[in-house]
């Protein structure tokens, strides 16, 4: 394969924000078809009980069964919870009903921040190894809390992709995802490393987008992605048809900025891995 990521397994990314609306589930679906549009494969994991990602690619709650949850509670193995998702090399594990308990569940569970990390490693017959998802990324898209779910996301990820709405406050958010991002690595996965902040919903004709991009960017440097995701009409029509904007309109300014984020995400894997 060509993958950037060939012989060491996927890699993992979470896509998290406690913060809803931000473009978490629009970046998990555009920037995972930008990436399968390139060669690579890519799998990606719907982690929230809204299930957005899974009806953003068309994935009708009824056609569901194979689902995170069963991933998450053992049940199934990571080769039989995903499903097509008819764009070549993109795979999806969809959110099922049952991931809306799962929370609670787990509270009582043995090893409840790594059941994630643990489905992702495990072989299809059971037992401890490589995972068995024949892909080079795999995406995960985590709810808007910094719960079990999101915990069991950064447990399991080689690295977190924050996406950040540029508002007022947009800083101050981030703090406390950056806390837990700190508490993961001292208990659970001391590895975790910040994939990248992209910011999101920028307005070029509001003067504010501007000042928070430059706050942003003097906070987190070299973090931040220079490809910015402009507030585009397309890219928030494109999930009431069940695509990705990639799929709806390419041309538009969308899904050109998901292509460079996509390209920019494989050179960053590239050089880590080299
Ligand atoms: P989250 O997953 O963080 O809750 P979403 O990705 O669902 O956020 O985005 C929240 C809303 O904003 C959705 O309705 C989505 O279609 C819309 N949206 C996201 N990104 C853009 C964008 N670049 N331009 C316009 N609308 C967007
Ligand atoms: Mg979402």
């Amino acid at each position: 394969g060509i993958g950037p990521t060939t012989g060491t397994g996927p890699r993992i990314i979470a896509i998290a924000n406690q913060k809803g609306g931000v473009g978490k589930t629009t970046t998990a679906i555009n920037l995972a078809t930008a990436l399968a549009a390139t060669q690579t494969r890519v799998l990606v994991i719907d982690l929230d009980p809204q299930g957005n990602a899974s009806t953003g690619f068309g994935i009708a709650r009824g056609n569901r069964g194979r689902d995170s949850y069963q991933l998450l509670s053992g049940t199934l193995p990571l080769s039989e919870t995903q499903v097509d998702t008819g764009i070549p090399g993109l795979t999806l594990v969809p959110s099922g009903m049952d991931l809306a308990g799962a929370e609670l569940e787990l509270v009582d569970i043995d090893r409840r921040e790594h059941r994630l990390a643990d489905a992702l490693t495990r072989t299809p017959a059971g037992r401890p190894g490589p995972s068995d998802a024949a892909v080079d990324y795999i995406l995960i898209d985590c709810p808007p809390a910094l719960g079990l779910l999101t915990l069991n996301a950064l447990v399991a990820a080689h690295a977190v992709l924050i996406p950040l709405q540029c508002e007022f406050f947009a800083l101050e958010g981030i703090s406390h995802l950056m806390t837990t991002v700190e508490r993961v690595r001292a208990r659970f996965n001391p590895a975790l490393e910040i994939q990248g902040i992209v910011l999101t919903m920028f307005d070029r004709r509001n003067n504010l987008s501007d000042l928070v991009a430059e706050d942003v960017r003097t906070y987190f440097g070299d973090k931040v992605y220079e490809t910015v995701i402009p507030r585009n009409v397309r890219v928030s029509e494109a999930p009431s048809h069940g695509k990705p904007v990639l799929l709806y309109d390419l041309a538009c300014a969308g899904s050109r900025a998901y292509v460079k984020l996509a390209g920019e995400v494989i050179r960053q894997t590239r050089t880590l891995a080299a």
